[in-house]
């Protein structure tokens, strides 16, 4: 029986978010990259995770699967584990992400696993009608104490991320873009995490696009500013939160250079055939 040509298209359908939700520019912008660095769709997974933005995965014509809540990225991490030939992208929301999600995210900054992980920051559950995320700021006051809100960015260079840290706004569209572009570049050469915060406004529950024009301060039009300095990188983020502002384009890289040695998907692969081998062998003897 002949094989049936599948159409190389990336949108097999149409989004069901509300009209002006950012998460039509990520979603434009990961489509836009995919064809930028010529990926044939059979070559790519999206993994994503629950909320309005872990739709995506249905939208983008790529392979894709959908995670339990929060975590898209232990399933990306065995993806690209287990076949490295394969582009691997994880996206979701910061409630997924950075909630029931971030024990998983502190781990992914730390493993170094080549994928890129995009989250849609909005500061709100859009999906369940508007509840606060832990990213929302100002901080929540409740009766009893108030909550600071969650800066992922910080986080994984606290951690002591290698790899690509940057944050996007859906109202700068080009710049999104470039940064989906070489968010992916890095992973498939320099074969690391990369991490892309999208602050991605839910016009509904949380309309917040004036706000972020404001609060947003781009470091790549600062002529001073290196991304490849991680103390210089944290420093420079937790200065400008305390000042209400949010560091946006390319945040950290490491000078890792295409091709520079490193536990390799030979390597991984060699781990996998250990564990199966090892699990077969205890098999065998509990049976
Ligand atoms: Fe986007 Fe908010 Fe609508 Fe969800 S509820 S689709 S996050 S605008
Ligand atoms: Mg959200």
């Amino acid at each position: 029986m002949a094989t049936q040509q599948l159409p190389l298209t990336y949108r097999p359908a149409a989004p069901i978010w509300c009209a002006g939700c950012g998460h039509f520019a990520v979603q434009g912008a990961i489509e836009s990259a995919l064809a930028r660095l010529d990926l044939p769709p059979h070559e790519v997974v999206i993994l994503a995770g629950i909320g309005c933005s872990g739709t995506v995965q249905n939208n983008v014509g790529t392979y894709g699967y959908h995670a339990l809540h929060g975590r898209v990225l232990p399933a990306a991490t065995g993806v690209a584990l287990s076949n490295p030939s394969l582009t691997v992208i994880g996206a979701g929301g910061d409630g997924d992400g950075y909630a029931i999600g971030l024990g998983h995210l502190a781990h992914a900054f730390r493993r170094d696993v080549s994928l890129l992980y995009i989250v849609m920051n909005n500061e709100t559950y859009g999906l369940t009608k508007g509840q606060h995320s832990p990213t929302h700021d100002p901080p929540v006051a409740y009766e009893s104490h108030t909550e600071a809100s969650l800066d992922a960015v910080a986080l994984g260079l606290s951690v002591g991320a290698t790899g690509f840290i940057a944050r996007g706004y859906s109202g700068w569209y080009e710049q999104l873009e470039r940064l989906t572009v070489e968010a992916l570049t890095y992973t498939r050469e320099q074969r690391g995490f990369a991490f892309l915060e999208v602050i991605s406004p839910c016009i509904t529950y949380r309309d917040a696009y004036p706000e972020w024009e404001h609060a947003l301060v781009d470091l790549e039009a600062e002529a001073d500013y290196d991304p490849r300095d991680r103390a210089g990188a944290f420093a420079r983020s937790v200065r400008l939160r305390e000042d209400g502002q949010l560091p946006a384009g390319l945040i950290y890289r490491d000078g890792r250079e295409a091709g520079t040695p490193r536990p390799s998907p030979a390597h991984a692969r060699t781990d996998l055939a250990v564990m199966h081998d090892r699990y077969v062998e205890l098999a065998a003897a509990y049976t």
